[in-house]
């Protein structure tokens, strides 16, 4: 006799579960991370970063809020990655990262920027911008750390800022150094 299961359909997959390429576990550089789950040949799309579609009134009030997962798609709309739904949203940002996002056809990839081992942290550079910089600290530990998250054709700037504090420095007294 054939059955129908039909709670497959609707079984909800936990956001740890991350997927056949990414593992979602405690980070070593903060908080929950993405990791290799076995080794990823260079340019292997990893996952897509899925979430919610915004228009730009509310992208800004959400950035505001200093939501750090928000994506620009095209004119009219924002993505919001901080969602239950998108294990993409745990992987770090790195100034050093093994992985990029790509914008395809409206839609939001990372993908592996070169072969990774399984077990190896996944990191991409969330591409900020300057504005408001010192709220990000970056704590990648690589050798290429600005100690601030932005964008890699900003490290130049960061770097001869000479009045910023090291990247171990507390927020606090990096607005205090700026004011
Ligand atoms: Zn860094």
């Amino acid at each position: 006799m054939e059955t129908i299961n039909t709670s497959a359909a609707i079984e909800i997959i936990p956001v740890e579960s991350g997927n056949e390429f990414l593992e979602v576990r405690q980070s070593a550089i903060h908080g929950t991370g993405g990791y290799a789950r076995k080794d990823i040949p260079s340019s292997t799309r990893i996952i897509e970063y899925v979430g919610e579609r915004i228009d730009k009134i509310e992208s800004a009030k959400r950035c505001e809020a200093e939501n750090a997962y928000i994506f620009t798609i095209d004119d009219d709309c924002d993505l919001d990655g901080n969602v239950a739904w998108n294990p993409a949203k745990f992987i770090n940002h790195s100034c050093a990262p093994n992985c990029e996002a790509e914008w395809d056809e409206g839609r939001i990839y990372i993908n592996a920027l070169r072969d990774l081992k399984q077990g190896e942290e996944l990191t991409f550079n969330y591409g900020f911008d300057l504005e408001d910089y010192l709220d990000n600290v970056c704590q990648c530990r690589t050798p290429a750390c600005v100690g601030f998250m932005v964008a890699a054709e900003h490290f130049e700037q960061v770097r001869t800022q000479s009045t910023l504090p090291k990247p171990s420095s507390k927020l606090v007294s990096a607005e205090k150094l700026i004011a």
